[in-house]
This record gives C-alpha cells, sequence and structure tokens, in this order.
C-alpha cells in the first residue's frame, strides 16, 4: 500500500480540516472493522489502510511532510510504517468497543501473559537555544530530563519479582465481556482488566505498580555543524521507557537559533552589510570584518557603488550533510561625507571640476535620461 493516495483513501479534499479527517476515519474504521466483518480479508485490507493513512494525516507534521514530499519524504524522515504512538488516539476515536485494539493488526503492539497489551515508550521532544557561530560549527550540550524510566525491581512488570499475575475475575481471563444489545450480542473490552485478561494481585512497591519510575537525567547532545533554527535531531531510545520487553520512545531536539547581530541566514548562505566612506569607495579598501571564526580582511575594489554586493564563494555556512559550504554576500553601503570644513568643501569642488561635474547650475541629466527612456 506504499504509493496509495491517503486523501483518496480516507475520500476527502487535499485541503480538508483535521475534524473532517478524523470523520472521515472514523466512519471508514466502524464499516470496515473486522469485529464487523469477520472473516473478511478486503475489509481488513480497507481498515488497514484507512487507519496508515489516518496515522499520517491526523499528525500535522507528517501531513505536511507527506504534501510536500509524499511517501518518500515520509521514510526519510523516519516516519515510515505504522506509528505505534497513535494507538491511543485510535482508541479515543472508536472507543473501547470493539475487542482488540488496532495495534494488534500492525504487530505494533504485543500481548504478553495472558493477553496484555503492551506499547513503546512515548517520544520526548525539547527545544535548545544556541548561537549562530555554534550552529555553524556544531557544539556539545547538555539537557536535562525528566523521563520514565523501567523499574529497577520488577523491570516493567509491575508485580513484586516472583509473583505472577491473576487471571481477572470480572471476565474470568477472557478480557472480554459480552452483552445484549437489541438482537445482537455485543462485546466490549472488560472495564477491570481493560482487556488484557489479568490482574496485578501484588504490586510492586518499588514503583506502585506502575512499572516505570521518573528519574532526571542529564544528556550530553552532539549538535552537528550546519543545524538551522527548527533543525530536529532524533535520539533513538532516549524518550520514555516503553512496557515490559517494549523499546523506549524517542526523544527530538529542536534547535533554535538566537539572531545574529551582524549577519543573517538563508540556509546555507550568510549575508551582511558593511559602511565605507565615499573616499574608500573611490579609491578601494581594505576593511577588517568579523566572521563565525574570528574575523578577516574584506577587500574593497575600487569604484564600488553604494549597495554592491560582493559574493565569497566558500565562507558560508556547512551543510548539515558536510558536502559543500554556503557562500557570503557583503553588501557595502557608502557613507556621504557631511559635516565638511571650508578646505575640505574646496578639495572636493575642485575634485568635481576635474571631474567636468556643474555643481552650480541646473542638472537636467536625470531628465534627459527618463525622456530617453520614454520616447
Ligand atoms: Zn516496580
Ligand atoms: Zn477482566
Amino acid at each position: 500500500m506504499a504509493d496509495k493516495d491517503y486523501y483518496r483513501i480516507l475520500g476527502v479534499p487535499r485541503d480538508a480540516p483535521a475534524e473532517d479527517i478524523k470523520k472521515a476515519y472514523r466512519q471508514m474504521a466502524l464499516k470496515h472493522h473486522p469485529d464487523r466483518n469477520p472473516g473478511s480479508k478486503e475489509d481488513e485490507e480497507k481498515f488497514k489502510e484507512a487507519s496508515e493513512a489516518y496515522s499520517v494525516l491526523a499528525d500535522a507534521e507528517k501531513r505536511s511532510v507527506y504534501d510536500r514530499f509524499g511517501h518518500d519524504g515520509l521514510k526519510g524522515q523516519g516516519f515510515a510504517g505504522f506509528d505505534s504512538a497513535v494507538f491511543e488516539d485510535f482508541e479515543d476515536i472508536l472507543g473501547n468497543f470493539f475487542g482488540f485494539s488496532i495495534g494488534d493488526l500492525f504487530g505494533g503492539r504485543e500481548r504478553g501473559r495472558g493477553g496484555a497489551r503492551r506499547s513503546r515508550g512515548r517520544d520526548l521532544a525539547l527545544e535548545i537555544e544556541i548561537r549562530l557561530e555554534e550552529a555553524a560549527a556544531g557544539v556539545e550540550r547538555e539537557i536535562k530530563l525528566n523521563r520514565a524510566e523501567a523499574c529497577p525491581v520488577c523491570r516493567g512488570s509491575k508485580r513484586k519479582p516472583g509473583t505472577r499475575a491473576a487471571s481477572c475475575p470480572t471476565c474470568g481471563g477472557r478480557g472480554q465481556v459480552r452483552f445484549q444489545q437489541g438482537f445482537f450480542t455485543m462485546a466490549r473490552s472488560c472495564p477491570r482488566c481493560e482487556g488484557s485478561g489479568e490482574v496485578n494481585a501484588s504490586p510492586c512497591d518499588a514503583c506502585q505498580g506502575k512499572g516505570h519510575i521518573r528519574e532526571k537525567r542529564t544528556l550530553k547532545v552532539r549538535i552537528p555543524a550546519g543545524v538551522d533554527d527548527g533543525s530536529r535531531l532524533r535520539l533513538v531510545g532516549e524518550g520514555e521507557a516503553g512496557d515490559e520487553d517494549m523499546p523506549a520512545g524517542d526523544l527530538y531536539v529542536m534547535t533554535r537559533v538566537r539572531k545574529h547581530p551582524f549577519f543573517e541566514r538563508d540556509g546555507n548562505d550568510l549575508s551582511c552589510e558593511i559602511t565605507v566612506s565615499f573616499s574608500q569607495a573611490a579609491l578601494g579598501a581594505r576593511i577588517e570584518i568579523p566572521t563565525l571564526e574570528g574575523s578577516e580582511i574584506f577587500k574593497v575594489p575600487a569604484g564600488t557603488q553604494p549597495g554592491e554586493t560582493i559574493r565569497l564563494k566558500g565562507k558560508g555556512i556547512q551543510d548539515i550533510s558536510g558536502r559543500r559550504k554556503g557562500d557570503l554576500f557583503v553588501k557595502t553601503l557608502v557613507r556621504t561625507p557631511d559635516n565638511m570644513s571650508k578646505e575640505q568643501k574646496t578639495l572636493l569642488a575642485k575634485l568635481a571640476e576635474l571631474r567636468g561635474e556643474d555643481i552650480e547650475s541646473v542638472d537636467k541629466s536625470v531628465i534627459h535620461r527618463l525622456k530617453n527612456i520614454l520616447q
């Protein structure tokens, strides 16, 4: 089902609001749910398709990746396949009405002894702020987390070591209770054991039977050279602990790059403005300018016009792939001399005279040029 159109699967337009997508999925899921269509491979396929489509379109970030880059984009971002993190949301939509969880169909959730549902740990996300210099060169940062980790005493089993789970007395270990509705006998998840069929008769003391304890952790994170404002790093397995024998979630670190007083950044390119005097622009000059590593000498060519931009190849930011470097664009502004002494004015008038510029009479050159253009 890799190249099917998720919007077509759910029968919604590409600009459908989140609420419509949820409604469309709910209708499809209820219609094709395997509990309603026992043994129908076709319905099961349709149900899976719709669930996969929903798992992408319901997540604003994944939806935007899919809109721009399609299925390949999702794979590139590590979103391929079915994300078990959305299971809770599915159960939210469908209620606990059906006898099994959607995760069972996709193999994302496992059933333990007695049918207990287990899921992987939750992902965590945080932001760190860095300077442009650090974004360009890469930097190591310490981050502090408060996350759920597997209880060291019961190792996530929630039970006192050496004890076993007991069969649920309410449903007799089946995980479902049946009830009559009109002509039909319906099944729903057992409210006591939440469908697992077992109860914890001797909860672990260390974690009060939760299987997890909260720990404060400090992690060292290596931010690679070339990250931009809004770049996202994924640290696999550094999120919260999963249920027993299930993998931990991931940690996403988003970088925020502080505005730089001298440089503007556009992708891997940098730009800056320098101001030189009238004489420096005319005669050329050597100006010391700041760089991300320190400073360097910038040569202003003789005859530079106000606003002229010079491109310094390879003086920008290293691409995050490490393959190429961006460029630096230096824009030169020219300061016109003011507050001049009498002697300076005389010299400048002399210069104008030598260049054949008439300061005293009305200069009609602009009007003439305009007339030539309009003719
Ligand atoms: Zn424990
Ligand atoms: Zn039960």
